[in-house]
């Protein structure tokens, strides 16, 4: 780590074929949750983005790394996680002081990062291709799995380490090589990752890091000729954005956007388990995230009773610096963004809805010096309001009562986003039959934000394409291609002889 002192400045450069480069441009990062500078990083050029972009190229042309036996990757890769391991609680510090998370949680993010790396590890050695046998007798066809070349990752800031290890080691263990981009003010695990990827192994030009503005280095790599797959996870606009300065290239894309998930809560769920999970989901990473529970759907009949104990609990939920041990919600990522927050709930209130709790920023004492936000519900929302249909990336949970089962599906699917729903119900038939009818890429049953590295994750609508994580996610960075052999001659097709 560059840096291990609270307060002490971390210098990040450009990372590119094995290289860390200093520039003249500059972003500085300062922690949210009480304003000291924790980081700087270097601001990429497009000419820097190139150069990245020309050293995975030579890096995957040469084979020096998608050559390697499987079993080779696999062992970097768990080299890998072993110095993850090492630099556990550096790690965690970066993500807690640069997004404003509570470390504990960071400590968390680190931890199932380092399982990705594991499992990743795993289907380097185990995940091949398919033999197709029963075409005819003297046929027989071999789908092989090839790495699909050049990898631009673009990453945003809510989830920095986790978000690039939904990537980068599947990538690697494919044999892929990578340009990242992370978010431009939240870079720093990122930068960490290529240093530790050259310690554990990994050929030089196999990761490459271009830090800066996404104008910048994100619409290079979007519309570079020599990017075979880009994977990108952020918002639904800039993806929109990239996919449109992609197109002159056909490369592939994997979009993983926005959400709105909702928590269907069906009349016969056990109370004090929904008021747990909505909770959970609503307040976890202070609502900055793209799985979050944003809105509660309720029975009506059990609806006053459940608000009533997510709002008792969600009163005591401390509220805090991202370094103190007992915070359980940190700071938000910036002043705009806390502002931007209140405004949904200002709309909310404009267009009927009522605060049951939270509302406002916390300013006063410890909360002094950053961007902090009590969790808040509101209930009485509508459909149609503005807080039930967008994005708010905040402790905010919107509150809709439904009268049967056939209303609560509808209700869940009248939003744009397609990416993580829960249902909460003592009966597997009610849970499982709603589950089956909610369009989107998860839903959990019981419980909510429950992931694993074996489990797939990604959306459908405007919540994007493609997944991350599972066998599915390691595929994405792969090319399947058909090699089929004739065992014994047909004879002549055509002509003479036939
Ligand atoms: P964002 O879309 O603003 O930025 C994401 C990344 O794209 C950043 O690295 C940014 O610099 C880059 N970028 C910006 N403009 C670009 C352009 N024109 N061309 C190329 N790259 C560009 O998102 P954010 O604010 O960093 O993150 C929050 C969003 O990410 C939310 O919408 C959230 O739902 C989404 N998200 C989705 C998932 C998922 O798995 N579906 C996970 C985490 C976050």
């Amino acid at each position: 780590m560059s840096a291990e002192k609270h307060g002490d400045l971390r210098v990040y450069g450009l990372f590119i074929d094995g290289e860390e480069y200093e520039v003249s441009g500059t972003t500085t990062r300062k922690c949210p949750g009480d304003g000291r500078e924790v980081a700087t990083f270097a601001s990429g050029s497009v000419e820097d983005t190139e150069r990245a972009i020309a050293a995975a190229k030579r890096a995957f042309d040469d084979a020096r790394w998608s050559k390697t036996t499987g079993a080779e990757r696999s062992s970097v890769l768990l080299k890998l996680a072993e110095l993850m391991k090492d630099e556990r609680a550096g790690l965690a510090k970066i993500e807690a002081q640069e997004v404003g998370k509570p470390i504990s949680l960071a400590f968390g993010d680190v931890d199932a990062s380092i399982a990705m790396v594991e499992h990743s590890a795993a289907l380097a050695l185990t995940h091949s291709g398919e033999a197709v046998d029963n075409v005819d007798p003297d046929v027989v066809s071999m789908v092989v799995r090839e790495p699909a070349g050049v990898i631009g990752m673009i990453t945003p800031w809510n989830f920095p380490l986790l978000q690039l290890m939904q990537k980068l080691p599947y990538a690697l263990a494919a044999g892929c090589t990578a340009v990242i981009k992370p978010a431009e003010i939240t870079a720093g695990s990122t930068v960490e990752i290529a240093r530790m990827c050259g310690k554990a192994g990994i050929p030089d030009g196999v990761v490459n890091v271009v830090t800066g503005r996404g104008s910048v280095v994100g619409e290079t790599l979007a519309g570079s000729f020599d990017v075979d797959v880009l994977s990108f996870t952020g918002s639904t606009g800039v993806g929109a954005s990239i996919t449109a300065a992609s197109a002159p290239t056909t490369k592939r894309l994997s979009m993983e956007l926005g959400g709105k998930g909702a928590a269907v809560v069906l009349a016969d769920a056990d109370l004090e388990t929904a008021a747990d999970g909505v909770l959970f989901g609503s307040i976890f990473n202070s609502g900055e995230c793209c799985v979050a529970t944003t809105r509660l759907l309720v029975h009506e009949d059990i609806a006053d009773d459940l608000l009533a104990r997510i709002v008792r609990r969600m009163e005591t939920v401390k509220v805090g610096h991202p370094l103190a041990e007992d915070s359980e919600i940190g700071a938000m990522i910036h002043e705009s963004h806390l502002a931007s927050v209140l405004g949904f709930v200002e709309t909310a209130v404009g267009e009927g809805g009522t605060v049951v709790t939270g509302g406002h920023r916390l300013a006063e004492g410890d909360h002094a010096e950053g961007y902090f936000v009590e969790p808040t519900i509101i209930d009485g929302v509508t459909p149609e309001s503005t807080i039930f249909q967008e994005e708010i990336f905040g402790p905010v949970l919107a509150v809709t009562r439904f009268s049967s089962n056939d209303e609560a599906v509808e209700l869940a699917n009248s939003v744009d986003y397609g990416l993580a729903n829960s249902v909460w119900s003592s009966a597997v038939q009610s849970a499982l039959s709603v589950a089956r009818r909610i369009r989107s890429g998860s839903v959990w049953v019981n419980t909510t934000l429950e992931n694993a590295p074996q489990m797939p994750t990604g959306g459908i609508k405007r919540s994007g394409y493609g997944r991350e994580m599972g066998n599915a996610g390691f595929e994405e960075f792969t090319e399947p291609k058909t090699i089929t052999v004739r065992l014994r001659p047909t004879g002549p097709v055509f002509g003479e002889g036939k």
